[in-house]
């Protein structure tokens, strides 16, 4: 059979409050154009992120209901630790409550002033948690990646060229570890091959360097080396996520993600004294190292999320859905990140609304007009997240204006896919129309979260 179905049945429904365009309308000048502002309820489509989104399986409910809440040694830690053990086959696993506290407590430990920590790409958090300690993140992505019509296999990788004269340049000590994000969030979500991560823990291995893992999106990653990359056909994602991790001295994981989950994260170490000062860490902050900041019933939920995540019959539903979406829009002419990532598809406002310039944000213009149209809700990674102002106040541009329609896992149909196609396709028959925006306030930092915005 051709068609690919979304391999479970539907046990419980949360209904969608259907709106109209003229509500909408109403909904997007109160949130100043901003969807951070619109109320989720407000929403037909959710597409602004894929993490913590997630519907949990019968088994993950079961576990919340099994959960065991002892403060010291609960069952449910067990067979958290165990699970992520036996994927990772890392030695020590710390939960705690996201993965950027997992970021927090590694980067504290090892990172500070006059070093560097190089990556594929950092995601935002990965490198917000690196500065805070003195040290500079550096983004060393392969030159494919760089270019968004491109189509290769592999478009995540790390710039391995890059990353040796990196180590060479930098001398003893001054790179604590080398950072491999699988799959690439920030570059489009783009799968890192096998090949890839060998070749840059030999590289790191030879300069003395760990390197870690940021494996928020491990099992997407896996199934894409299985799809695209020789010798990997037979092997199951389970085979292939273990070969991954065995290259690496530890790793930050966001279970938002990958581990299907609404809350939660962990980090995995090898080093026995590098763990107990992470440990110490860990109690100052989150909690005590069998909990982590989080209940007995999430740890459950975890656990059986990691397991489900590389079922076969998951993950291909999983790819193929983001890919239909692609699909759909490449036939119509629609630019966007080619391939389509594993966790969304990115279309190109600036090439879809060649008309708006960048300081007037086709992203944004574009973001707003899938919600005016269709309660549809995406996000700008253009010149409102990146763009930044010059030494004299001036306009300085982000690199690429992109709009992120992520996709939640296990949450909307077919048809809601079909749905999404429309309004875009709909959006296109009069794009020309759509109008500009400008800052009616503008956020220091962070500026996509808080700004607010106006027709230009
Ligand atoms: C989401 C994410 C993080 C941070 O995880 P949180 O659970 O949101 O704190 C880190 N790295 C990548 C690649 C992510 O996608």
């Amino acid at each position: 059979m051709k068609t690919i179905i979304e391999p479970f049945r539907i046990k419980m429904v949360e209904p969608i409050r259907m709106t109209t365009k003229r509500e909408r309308a109403l909904v997007l000048e109160k949130a100043g154009y901003n969807p951070f502002f619109i109320p989720a309820e407000d929403c037909l489509i959710d597409l602004l992120t894929d993490s913590g989104t997630s519907a949990m399986s019968t088994e993950q409910w079961a576990g919340v209901m099994r959960g065991d809440e002892s403060y010291a040694g609960s069952r449910s830690f067990f067979r958290f630790e165990g699970v992520a053990k036996s994927l990772t086959g890392m030695r020590h696993i710390l939960p705690t409550h996201q993965g950027r506290a997992a970021e927090r407590i590694l980067f504290s430990l090892v990172a500070g002033r006059d070093q560097v920590i190089p990556s594929n790409t950092h995601f935002d958090t990965t490198r917000a948690n690196i500065e805070f300690q003195g040290a500079r993140a550096e983004d060393l992505l392969c030159d494919e990646g760089n270019d968004l019509a491109v189509r290769a296999p592999f478009k995540g990788n790390m710039n391995l060229d890059a990353l040796k004269r990196l180590l060479e340049a930098a001398g003893p000590g001054r790179v604590p570890l080398v950072m491999l994000t699988v799959t690439n969030n920030a570059a489009g979500g783009q799968p890192v091959s096998m090949a890839n991560i060998r070749a840059t823990r030999d590289l790191a291995k030879s300069c003395g360097v760990p390197l870690f893992l940021d494996a928020c999106r491990f099992a997407e990653n896996a199934w894409f080396i299985r799809e695209r990359e020789e010798g990997y056909r037979d092997a199951s994602l389970m085979e292939v996520a273990r070969e991954m991790f065995s290259y690496a001295d530890g790793c930050t994981m966001s279970a938002k993600k990958d581990g299907l989950s609404n809350i939660g994260g962990f980090l995995a170490l090898n080093d026995d004294d590098l763990a107990a000062r992470a440990r110490s860490m860990l109690i100052l902050t989150e909690g005590f190292p069998t909990y982590g900041g989080l209940a007995g019933r999430d740890l459950e939920a975890i656990a059986q999320g990691l397991m489900e995540v590389l079922d076969e019959d998951y993950m291909r539903y999983r790819i193929r859905s983001v890919e239909f979406l692609g699909e759909h829009l490449t036939a119509a002419g629609v630019p966007i990140v080619e391939p389509p990532g594993g966790h969304a598809v990115y279309v190109d406002a600036g090439r879809f609304l060649p008309h708006i310039p960048p300081h007037e944000f086709p992203g944004q213009a574009l973001v707003c007009a899938l919600y005016l149209e269709g309660g549809i809700r995406a996000v700008e990674i253009g010149s409102v997240m990146f763009g930044r102002r010059g030494p004299d106040g001036e306009f300085v541009p982000a690199r690429h204006e992109l709009v992120r329609l992520a996709i939640p896992r296990r949450v909307l149909t077919q048809s809601h896919v079909e749905y999404v196609v429309e309004v875009i396709l709909e959006i296109q028959k009069h794009r020309e129309e759509i109008r500009g925006l400008r800052f009616a306030r503008e956020a220091p930092i962070l500026r996509h979260f808080t700004s607010t915005f106006e027709p230009a």
